[in-house]
C-alpha cells in the first residue's frame, strides 16, 4: 500500500536520511522508533511530499508520487493522512466545520455530504456530540481525535501519525490510542511514530528502529523489544523502557 524506496534526504552538505526501505502493507501497522533527530519526522514527511526527498520513490497504491503531474501529486496527497503531535485545528470553526473544510475544498463535496462523512467519522472518534463545539472547547485528547477524524473524512488509504500522543497529558494519551487501536482493527494502513512502547508492543505488526538517518533493525515487537539483535537497538531501548 505504501513503499518507501531508496530514500534519501539531504539538507544542505547534510544527508539527514540515507537509503531507507520501508514498505506497509494493506492492513499493516508498521511502528518507527528511535531517538530524538534520528529522520522519523522528516521520514514520514517524505512520504506526501511535505518534505521534498533528494533521492528515491514513494509508491502510493502502486502510483509512484516523485513521477506525475502536480494534479497527480494533489491527488495522491489526499490519499496520505497525516497526523501530527499538534492537532492544527482552526481556532474560529466548529468541530464539523474542522472536519468538513478539507472535503468540500480538496474533493468538493457538497455540504451535505461533508457534513455526513464528518458525522460519521466523529462518530468513530467518540465525539458526533462535539459537532458544534469550538477547538477551545475540547480536551488536548478531543482535538487530536478530531483532527483524526478530519483526516479520515478525506478517504486516505494510509494514515501517518507523527507523535500523535506525545503534546497530550497523561490521562487523555488513551483515549488517542483507543482511536488509533480501532482503526488498525478495521482495517487501515498505518505507519506510526510514537514513544508509546506499550501500544506498539500490542498493536504493531512491525516495529523499526532507526538511528542516524538509517533503518538499524526491524522485526516484530516481541523479537525488537523481547531480543534486539543491534548494540544501537538494546542501547535505545535500555533508556526508553
Ligand atoms: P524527534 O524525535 O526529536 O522528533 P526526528 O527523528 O523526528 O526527531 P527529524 O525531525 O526528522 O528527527 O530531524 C532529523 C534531522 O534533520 C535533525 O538533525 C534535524 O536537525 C534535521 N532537519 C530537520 N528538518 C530540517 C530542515 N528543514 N533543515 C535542516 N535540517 C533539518
Ligand atoms: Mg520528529
Amino acid at each position: 500500500m505504501l513503499e518507501i524506496v531508496s530514500l534519501e534526504k539531504r539538507f544542505g552538505q547534510n544527508t539527514i536520511l540515507r537509503d531507507v526501505n520501508i514498505k506497509v502493507a494493506r492492513g499493516e501497522l508498521v511502528f518507527i522508533i528511535g531517538p530524538s533527530g534520528s529522520g522519523k519526522s522528516t521520514m514520514l514527511r517524505c512520504c506526501n511530499r511535505l518534505e521534498e526527498p533528494s533521492a528515491g520513490d514513494i509508491i502510493v497504491d502502486g502510483r509512484n508520487i516523485m513521477s506525475g503531474t502536480r494534479r497527480d501529486l494533489d491527488l495522491m496527497r489526499l490519499k496520505v493522512g497525516m497526523v501530527f503531535q499538534g492537532f492544527h485545528l482552526y481556532p474560529h470553526m466548529s468541530v464539523l466545520g474542522n472536519v468538513t473544510l478539507a472535503q468540500r475544498k480538496a474533493l468538493g463535496r457538497s455540504r451535505a455530504e461533508a457534513d455526513e462523512r464528518a458525522l460519521d467519522m466523529l462518530e468513530r472518534v467518540g465525539l458526533a456530540h462535539k459537532a458544534d463545539a469550538m477547538p477551545s472547547e475540547l480536551s488536548g485528547g478531543q482535538q487530536q481525535r478530531v483532527a483524526i477524524a478530519r483526516s479520515l473524512a478525506l478517504d486516505p488509504l494510509v494514515m501517518l501519525f507523527d507523535e500523535p500522543t506525545s503534546a497530550l497529558d497523561p490521562e487523555l494519551v488513551g483515549s488517542v490510542l483507543k482511536v488509533m487501536k480501532d482503526l488498525k482493527e478495521k482495517g487501515m494502513t498505518m505507519l506510526v511514530v510514537s514513544h508509546e512502547m506499550g501500544f506498539a508492543r500490542e498493536t504493531a505488526d512491525r516495529v523499526i528502529f532507526m538511528d542516524g538517518g538509517v533503518i538499524v533493525e526491524e522485526g516484530r515487537p516481541e523479537q525488537i523489544f523481547g531480543a534486539p539483535k543491534a548494540e544501537r537497538t538494546r542501547a535505545f531501548l535500555s533508556r526508553v523502557l
